[in-house]
């Protein structure tokens, strides 16, 4: 279920300012995990206002295209898959 908040976001800039805005806070996390791994850096803070941005834009991203249900089963399947992995490593 989509936060009503986001749906109106998504209603109100329309679809293409969307997509483009998940695009550019997934570009800004990623600046900030390479500047935590490669520099150092003690990022925290940018790093939880990132995340919570990616994940904000998502949650419009799957509004948009209409995948959240497909999104959340293939999600769980992943993680069955990682879940088996995991298995077999540990009892190699
Ligand atoms: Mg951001």
């Amino acid at each position: 279920m989509t936060n009503p908040v986001l749906k109106r976001a998504l209603k109100t800039w329309g679809e293409q300012p969307q997509m483009l805005m998940v695009v550019e806070e997934m570009a800004e996390l990623t600046k900030e995990i390479l500047k935590n791994i490669s520099r150092g850096k003690d990022n925290i803070s940018a790093i939880v206002e990132e995340t919570a941005d990616v994940e904000i834009m998502l949650e419009q991203l799957k509004e948009n295209y209409k995948i959240a249900d497909a999104v959340a089963e293939y999600k769980a399947n992943k993680i069955k898959l990682i879940e088996q992995r995991l298995n077999d490593w540990d009892n190699k």
